[in-house]
């Protein structure tokens, strides 16, 4: 639901040739529809829901000087994830004390 910047009424969809827009029935406000398809899934977050078992133990993990990405905390959970590769090391990650956001250290 979008509504009119002019004067908030509900924008209706409205289709003229062949073009899809929004309009506003009160003020004659008319709006190119956006369908902006926003992926948010990145290799790094689909990595980071993998380990989601490991966040039940997060309560009792150490803390560490980190900054969030999110919310500019300096302070964050911190924990190791063992790669299967075997010449892989393992991963540290942190997770926000703030905001719960949970990213991985680039190393
Ligand atoms: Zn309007
Ligand atoms: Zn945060």
């Amino acid at each position: 639901m979008q509504f009119c910047p002019k004067c908030g009424s509900t924008l209706l969809p409205q289709k003229k040739e062949k073009k899809v827009f929004l309009a506003c029935n009160k003020c004659g406000y008319t709006s190119t529809r956006s369908d902006k398809v926003v992926s948010r899934l990145t290799q790094d977050t689909e990595k980071i829901i993998v380990i989601g078992k490991e966040e039940q133990k997060i309560r009792t993990l150490p803390k560490a000087k980190a900054e969030c990405p999110k919310c500019n905390n300096h302070e964050a959970f911190y924990w190791l994830v063992q790669t299967r590769g075997a010449d892989e090391s393992s991963t540290q990650f942190f997770r926000c004390t703030n905001c719960a956001a949970t990213w991985r250290e680039n190393s």
